[in-house]
């Protein structure tokens, strides 16, 4: 089979990634790094500690691509079986490497302890291997030929993984590989507009040969989309990347709150900041959450007040100073109490806004006119007070209580950054 010069495999070993104890990261990190060198990985495959399959593996990789990138395995137990695997692949037997010996020695002398024996596993490589050193952990790394393709093997840890990569492989692959055509992604982060909408709004930018790419996934409400684009030259890539980029965010400006970051805690403590704003939460079904949001940016301080988790009628009306005839007459999960609460969030701290969310998040305490799911915001303004009643249904309580905190940073957001549109679906007819 003919290598594609600008395409790469990544293979994650361990049956912890098989069995979901532990999520393979490493492999999408890897095809990050690569991909601003202008290698694509075309394929990632995840395989348990099991030294055939790993070889056959191996094998089969390195047959299609110039270059397979594995993470794990090369611990010091048994059960850690690349280096074997790798030399089974490459028809070769393994081979003690004295200078790694030594620094593994020196490690455990540090440490003032005796090496264990099985440690010393880790000193052998196959013949032929070019070693990788490991900066920050015990396990070197190798690289060998298996056929017609080089196997990069790296530790499992993610820490060591990245220092490995960036300290002795990428620096190789970027000699070894000279400069191909770049590869350039831009990012956008959008709120309140659904996946299909976008997709088909954006049409055949998202199809599959296009070039540059759009791409999009949809996580509690955020629509993370990606522009890639890929060029004869760096500058060529980043000037058709940033093009399509600035039409995407001229078009969907109304749910744009983002081009760096997917937080959306971030876009409000900017847009905050921005503005001279400073604002205060009231919280009943999402327990603090808001505020614990708002509070993960360095610097909230200037911008976020205070924060009130009234969870009860009692303290409701005690610290937001709610009217208990309200509460009586619309009840605690009303856009009335909302409002309620908002402005008396506001009044209370002397902020600028303050959002506020009641809801049923469940299992229990829904009922036919109010079931579980029904969330209930305000914001409160100078300009006034507005509400919004929101139904998660069907999702369960973790589901319905991140959705409300991503809702109440949405709306907080909307009303402190000011794009012209309302989440709600009116939102989109203004694009056309
Ligand atoms: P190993 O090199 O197989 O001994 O891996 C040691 C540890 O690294 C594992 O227990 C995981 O915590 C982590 N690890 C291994 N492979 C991956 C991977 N593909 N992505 C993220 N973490 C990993
Ligand atoms: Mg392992």
């Amino acid at each position: 089979m003919i290598h594609d010069a600008r395409r790469a495999a990544t293979l994650a070993i361990g049956n912890e990634l098989i069995e979901g104890r532990h999520v393979d990261t490493n492999s999408g990190e890897i095809a990050a790094r690569l991909a601003e060198l202008g290698i694509e990985v075309a394929e990632t495959v995840v395989v348990g500690d099991e030294r055939a399959r790993v070889e056959r593996l191996m094998r089969e990789l390195c047959a299609e691509f110039p270059i397979v990138i594995a993470t794990g395995g090369l611990g010091p137990t048994l059960d850690d079986l690349t280096r074997e695997a790798a030399a089974d692949a490459a028809g070769v037997p393994l081979e003690l490497h004295g200078p790694s010996l030594d620094h593994l020695r020196t490690i455990w002398a540090q440490r003032e302890r005796p090496m264990p024996a099985t440690n010393e596993r880790q000193a052998h490589f196959p013949v032929g291997a070019q070693i990788m050193a490991n900066p920050v952990g015990t396990a070197p790394g190798f690289r060998v030929w298996v056929g017609g393709g080089v196997l990069a093997a790296l530790p499992g840890p993610p820490r060591e993984m990245r220092a490995m990569l960036e300290g002795e492989l990428l620096p190789w692959i970027r000699a070894t590989c000279g400069q191909g055509p770049a590869i350039a992604v831009r990012s956008l982060y959008l709120c309140g507009l659904p996946e299909s909408q976008f997709a088909e709004d954006v049409g055949p930018w998202m199809a599959r040969g296009e070039n540059p790419r759009v791409d999009v996934t949809a996580h509690m409400g955020v629509l993370s989309v990606k522009v890639v684009a890929r060029q004869t030259s760096r500058s060529a890539a980043e000037a058709a990347v940033e093009a399509r980029a600035l039409e995407l965010a001229q078009r969907f400006a109304p749910f744009l709150y983002s081009r760096e970051h997917p937080a959306l805690e971030r876009a409000l403590f900017e847009a905050l900041r921005a503005r001279g704003w400073r604002m205060a939460f009231a919280e009943s079904c999402t327990g603090g959450a808001l505020a614990e949001r708002i509070t993960r940016v360095p610097g909230s301080s200037s911008v976020f007040l205070e924060g009130w988790v009234t969870y009860s009628n009692g303290a409701k009306i005690r610290r937001l100073g709610v009217p208990a005839a309200l509460l009586e007459a619309h009840g605690a999960v009303s856009r009335e109490t909302a409002a309620a609460m908002a402005e008396g969030a506001r009044a209370e701290s002397g902020a600028d806004l303050a959002v506020s969310v009641t809801g049923i998040a469940g299992p229990d305490g829904g009922s036919l006119e109010k079931p579980v799911g029904l969330v209930c915001f305000g914001v409160a303004t100078a300009q006034g007070t507005q509400t919004l009643e929101r139904r998660y249904l069907r999702h369960g309580r973790d589901a319905v209580r991140a959705f409300a905190v991503h809702t109440g940073l949405e709306l907080a957001w909307r009303a402190v950054a000011g794009p012209p549109a309302p989440p709600d679906s009116s939102a989109r007819r203004e694009l056309r």
